[in-house]
């Protein structure tokens, strides 16, 4: 079991922040023997983000898309140290990461230092904002678990307000219009959960709604999913308009208050004009930016100077302008979207890396001993032996030492739209195939669900599934 005991000192230190695609797919590659290892992270578990869209309505349970660290760590073969813990300041120079437990209970001791002699960072990137006043102070995002049970229970809220004794017409308007801003794949998902939810279960357990609910998506360019192809775009655009879900393309918003969002909207002339939008949930979901620690490393390195999204990598993924720092997943800037296919094959890359790294240090050592033994070697068969031994680790060397640059293979984009369909961009063999409609959205479900962690994930998911089927989705308050 993973102990308390300090380092070995034959071995390196390798700290990871986070446990998120990036960091956990490491830590599954990682042979743990080689390098005393300490794991990072303010959440100590790990999170299968593509379906938390489905927890914000209850269709799947939070705790199926979880898998705590812990249990990933007790099989690795030698003792991996976890800290649940955020890193709030790395010293690149020192060599050493500052770390706060920020959880509720606190002990005697709730800020340290964990020094290291290699560094990966994978703590991902937290929600854009640009700034726009009241977005922080109103709105819900869609990025951890909190988030989707906040979602879940603002809904549900809204929604047992508008129908509280002698409401106002206009204010029951106000409070069932749902607000999702970002056409993104976050974005596109939720407003597709979310009018599911409404048709399947609120518009039956709850028909004095029915009028009023409903679902709005804003976005700033002239139209949603930017990375998917023309006919998908299209296909999504459709698919939402049947739902009855509204697509407000062409809309910047430019301010949030409790109460409703301002908008900048492009009319077809070019012309501009302020909009005021009532809501009664605002979810916002228009993408990522970097995160204190990270940008704080970055004004250390002068060769991070130039970098305006995350940590420039080299083609090996290290942090330029270091040598033994390397950053994975939403972090990196390694010209490949912000995505969890990425982060995971980042991660699996750093894990060969750095089993590669371990075994030729210890050839190297071997070939050092083995030199010495041969300068020490008295007769002529010890010396030849000792020198076929030698020949051999060459050999081996030379081939650990042959790993090629880190190497995207993407497997393709899949997003959930609603009303059992999904759209799908995949690239398999030589073409493309651009698809969308139920047996996409059946690839989708089974897809995401071969994806997921462990058998535990796969199995909790299946239930909620059935479960949301025979019963419908859970309404209930928490
Ligand atoms: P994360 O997975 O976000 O993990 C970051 C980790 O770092 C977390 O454990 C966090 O707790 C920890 N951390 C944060 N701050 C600190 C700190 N200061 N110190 C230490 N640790 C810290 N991608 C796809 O490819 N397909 C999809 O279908 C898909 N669906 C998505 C749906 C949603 C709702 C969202 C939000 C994202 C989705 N993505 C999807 C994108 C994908 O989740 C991210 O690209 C991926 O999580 C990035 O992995 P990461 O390891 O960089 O960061
Ligand atoms: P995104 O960056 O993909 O999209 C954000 C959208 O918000 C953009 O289209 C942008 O034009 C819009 N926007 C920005 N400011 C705005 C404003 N003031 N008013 C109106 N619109 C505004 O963000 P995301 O959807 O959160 O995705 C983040 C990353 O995670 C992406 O790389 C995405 O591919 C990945 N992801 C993938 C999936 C999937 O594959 N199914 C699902 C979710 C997320």
């Amino acid at each position: 079991p993973p102990d308390q005991s300090p380092p070995d000192p034959s071995k390196k230190t390798l700290v990871i922040l986070g446990t998120g695609w990036g960091s956990v797919s490491l830590l599954k590659k990682l042979d743990t023997e080689n390098y005393n290892v300490i794991v990072v992270s303010p959440r100590n578990y790990f999170l299968f983000t593509p379906l938390l869209p489905s927890c914000t309505t209850g269709l799947i349970e939070h705790r199926s898309i979880m898998e705590p660290i812990r249990n990933i760590l007790r099989h690795k073969k030698a003792s991996v140290q976890f800290y649940e813990a955020e890193a709030t300041k790395i010293d690149y120079e020192k060599r050493v990461v500052y770390i706060s437990d920020d959880s509720e209970i606190k002990g005697d001791i709730s800020h340290t230092e964990v020094p290291f002699d290699m560094l990966v960072i994978g703590v991902g990137a937290e929600n854009a904002t640009f700034g726009i006043p009241g977005v922080r102070e109103n709105s819900c995002f869609l990025k951890e678990v909190g988030d989707a049970q906040n979602i879940r229970k603002r809904i549900m809220d809204c929604i047992e307000t508008a129908c509280f004794k002698d409401q106002t017409e206009e204010e029951v308007k106000r409070l069932l219009h749902m607000v999702v801003v970002g056409g993104g794949p976050t974005g596109v998902e939720f407003a597709g959960e979310l009018q599911d939810f409404f048709n399947d279960d609120l518009k039956k357990w709850i028909p004095e709604i029915k009028d009023n609910f409903h679902v709005t998506l804003v976005e700033a360019l002239p139209n949603v999913l930017p990375m998917f192809s023309k006919q998908l775009i299209e296909y999504t655009e459709s698919t939402f308009k049947e739902e009855e879900i509204s697509i407000r393309t062409k809309t910047m918003v430019k301010k949030v208050t409790d109460k409703y969002i301002q908008a900048e909207v492009t009319k077809p002339d070019g012309s501009k004009e302020l909009e005021t939008i009532p809501y009664g949930l605002l979810v916002w979901a228009t993408g990522n930016a970097i995160r204190s620690v990270v940008r704080d490393l970055m004004s250390q390195i002068p060769a991070q100077a130039e970098s305006r999204r995350g940590l420039a990598v080299n083609e090996y993924l290290v942090v330029n302008g270091t040598e033994n720092v390397w950053a994975v997943g939403d972090c990196a800037i390694a010209n490949y979207a912000p995505t969890a296919q990425v982060a995971g094959q980042e991660g699996a890359f750093l894990g060969r890396l750095f089993n590669i790294m371990a075994k030729t240090e210890a050839l190297e050592k071997e070939l050092e001993a083995l030199s010495e033994r041969q300068a020490q070697a008295k007769g002529d068969e010890d010396r030849n032996q000792i020198f076929d031994e030698i020949r051999e680790r060459q050999k081996q060397l030379r081939r650990s030492k042959q790993i090629g640059p880190f190497q995207y293979s993407h497997q393709g984009s899949l997003a959930y739209i609603g009303k059992e369909r999904a759209v799908a961009d995949i690239s398999w063999l030589s073409g493309n195939i651009a698809s969308g409609g139920t047996m996409t959205y059946l690839f989708w479900r089974s897809a995401y669900l071969s994806m997921c962690f462990s058998t535990r994930n796969r199995v909790l998911v299946c239930v909620d599934w059935v479960k949301a089927r025979l019963f419908g989705r859970d309404v209930s308050r928490e």
